[in-house]
């Protein structure tokens, strides 16, 4: 290939983002996705948690770094809806999303679960 001018791959002139959206409060992001693409991918999304799944067995997830599998859920917003939680299992694991209420019901199961278990 053959060079261009050399400023070529700095600030391309016009290259406007959309206007920022207003975060949601727990957005990583904070910045109202103004280089997203389209309006649709200014997507609010909370920090990741994640649960080691310590009965599993290790996988690869990198050159030679092994982890336990793990569940992995975050709070997803987007344009026009109302959050989300979005969970899923493994790196490449399906998702599950859960309406705020189905998070809430499943949280209060789960912890009712231990503390029978618990005794
Ligand atoms: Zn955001």
């Amino acid at each position: 290939m053959t060079p261009t001018a050399p400023a070529a791959t700095t600030a391309p002139l016009l290259a406007a983002g959309l206007p920022a959206v207003a975060c949601a409060s727990w957005c990583i992001d904070g910045t109202g996705h103004t280089d997203a693409p389209f309006p649709e991918d200014q997507v609010c999304r909370g920090a990741t948690v994640e649960v080691e799944l310590t009965r599993r067995p290790l996988v690869e997830v990198a050159d030679d770094d092994w982890r336990r599998e793990t569940v992995h859920l975050y709070l997803q917003r987007r344009p026009g809806h109302t959050p989300v939680v979005e969970m899923y299992r493994g790196e490449l694991g399906e998702s599950v999303t859960f309406t705020l209420d189905e998070a809430e019901a499943l949280g209060l199961a789960l912890g009712q679960a231990v503390q029978q278990a618990r005794g």
